[in-house]
């Protein structure tokens, strides 16, 4: 845990602001040429909000950890810089920290369109492995038909929570290991 899924939501997070994605117009153009990407094509102010907001819960987590430190250097430093200054946090914050890399790990991949990421986690109430992404309702639904909530409803959970249970299942093991 820790500086591995902070790796892979750098990659992540590195992609998603490459320039083709920041460039990409957030609907299908209706020009009569497609136009190549070049720096005066208008930002897809989507991607570009979605980052700001991501950036943006990481720095202000971290600040109220650590202080006024300096920001990071770069997007690809965020998830590193953050690990880094909130290493001496007590343990209830730590991961909380644990918990938010994974869940801007799994945003990340699901708006990359990798959104099968979601299903290696197994479902918080019953435990089997038949998440499916419901990409309108930006939840995981279990496909298990006995799986429901009290009102009948199919189960079903935010990236948060299944990071969570991510981070909870990964303390425990480290416990009983030691
Ligand atoms: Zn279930």
């Amino acid at each position: 845990m820790g500086q591995d899924t902070a790796a892979a939501a750098a990659s992540a997070l590195r992609l998603l602001n490459s320039p083709d994605l920041r460039h990409q117009p957030a609907t299908a153009p209706t020009g009569r040429h497609s136009t190549p990407t070049t720096a005066g094509t208008p930002l897809n102010l989507a991607i570009l909000d979605y980052l700001t907001e991501h950036v943006n819960q990481v720095v202000t987590h971290t600040r109220e950890l650590a202080g006024d430190v300096p920001a990071p250097a770069g997007l690809e430093d965020l998830y590193h810089w953050y690990i880094n200054e909130t290493s001496n946090a007590p343990a209830d914050q730590q991961a909380v920290r644990d918990t938010l890399i994974e869940t801007h790990r799994l945003e990340h991949l699901v708006r990359l369109g990798e959104a099968d990421e979601v299903c290696k986690h197994p479902c918080p109430k019953c435990g089997c492995w038949g998440l499916m992404w419901d990409h309108g309702g930006n939840r995981a639904r279990c496909s298990n038909r006995r799986c429901r909530t009290p009102d009948g409803m199919t189960s079903s959970w935010t990236l948060a929570r299944l990071a969570a249970q991510k981070i909870q299942r990964t303390e425990i093991w480290r416990r009983n290991a030691t």
